[in-house]
């Protein structure tokens, strides 16, 4: 029943998706016994170590230049600053921090070797290190590997034809083509998606399908309710319901049953109640802290009392895999190559998307 399977096809899990929800429960939460332990839970730190100024058109992306919203942008931060947040996310509870940064691509320089030391940086506090920096080659993501970072996240966001009307500036093919660059590597996949966003169900199927085609499946995928930002072209999007969440969270459990599921923005939108059932329909990883990136999320006190009235505990480190190994840069194996890859731009009009950057425009001027 939880073999991992990489055909799935879209009437399949949409099917699944539509099950009568106590029946989708029961087989999501049988499937999440069998290869995962329900009490535990991975609780990750996601900082914003370089917010704003986005040169990219997401839709649901408030640090997107184009669009005039209340984010204020900053520079890249230290690795003494990305440090102490670190620590300080460690004794709060969490096995891993997550870095992402307001990038269409990494560029080889001072900026992204800043980064790699971080990577060192947070490695040797004994934590799992992800990053999240927009489109890597594959000498990138070998850096990476060396500098000890454990996960790469690059979510696909949507179903590949859902996903052309959400972004212009860079193409689905480019997503599944860094994930790739990253699977080259030692360093794990962490890929997801974005719920709320206009799309169907069967965008929702579809989305499930690409991950799962994917082989390995990511070790981790991260379901995220849109929280729509005033200035965004999606900023009109109504709250997801919390059963479509937990519908979501139980489908992605049986397609791509050995994988962390991790509930990630919009759980402020949530109650304990629902995010229960989001924990026994096969979520077993959260994002800690009060803000994620931008836009807010439950304080990681609330969190550690949920975690407490529902007997679940915060996963160990290095649980599912050894703790990579750093190796500084002065005896890396691997130089910057100064590449400059094609990653596409597609630049197709997106109607709702040119409506908040004239928005922008207007309001900047
Ligand atoms: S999601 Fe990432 S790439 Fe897209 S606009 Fe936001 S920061 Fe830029």
């Amino acid at each position: 029943m939880s073999e991992v399977r990489h055909n799935w096809t879209k009437e399949e899990v949409l099917d699944i998706y539509n099950r009568p929800l106590m029946e989708l429960l029961y087989d999501a939460a049988t499937i999440h016994r069998k290869q995962h332990d329900p009490n535990v839970v991975q609780v990750s730190t996601l900082l914003s170590i370089k917010t704003g100024g986005c040169s990219e058109d997401c839709g649901y992306c408030p640090q997107a230049a184009r669009y005039h919203t209340n984010v204020e942008g900053n520079d890249l931060m230290s690795v003494n600053q990305v440090k102490a947040q670190a620590l300080r996310a460690k004794e709060s509870g969490s096995s891993r921090v997550c870095m992402g940064a307001a990038w269409r691509n990494v560029k080889d320089g001072p900026e992204f070797d800043q980064v790699l030391d971080m990577v060192r940086s947070i490695n040797k506090l004994e934590m799992e290190v992800c990053c999240t920096l927009g489109m890597v080659t594959e000498n990138q993501a070998q850096r990476l590997a060396e500098a000890g970072l454990y996960a790469y996240n690059h979510n696909l966001d949507s179903s590949e034809e859902y996903y052309k009307k959400v972004i212009s500036t860079r193409g689905y093919q480019d997503r599944l083509d860094t994930i790739d660059n990253v699977r080259k590597t030692n360093v794990t996949v962490c890929s997801g998606g974005i719920i709320g966003m206009g799309e169907s169900a069967a965008d929702r199927a579809g989305m499930l399908v690409a991950l799962s085609t994917l082989n390995p499946q990511p070790e981790s995928t991260p379901i995220n309710a849109l929280v729509a930002v005033e200035g965004t072209p999606l900023e009109d999007e109504k709250p997801v319901k919390t059963w479509d969440m937990i519908r979501m969270v139980a489908t992605t459990r049986i397609v791509l049953p050995e994988t962390q599921v991790r509930l990630s923005a919009g759980r402020t939108q949530m109650s304990r109640e629902g995010q229960a059932m989001c924990f026994f329909a096969g979520a077993n990883s959260i994002f800690a802290g009060d803000k994620l990136l931008t836009t807010p999320n439950p304080d990681v006190n609330e969190d550690m009392k949920m975690f407490e009235l529902l007997g679940l505990n915060p996963q160990k480190p290095f649980t599912k895999k050894v703790q990579p190994q750093t190796v500084e840069a002065k005896d890396s194996k691997f130089e910057a190559l100064g590449e400059k890859p094609k990653w596409t731009r597609p630049e197709h009009t997106i109607e709702r998307n040119e409506v908040a950057k004239q928005k922008g425009k207007t309001v900047k001027a």
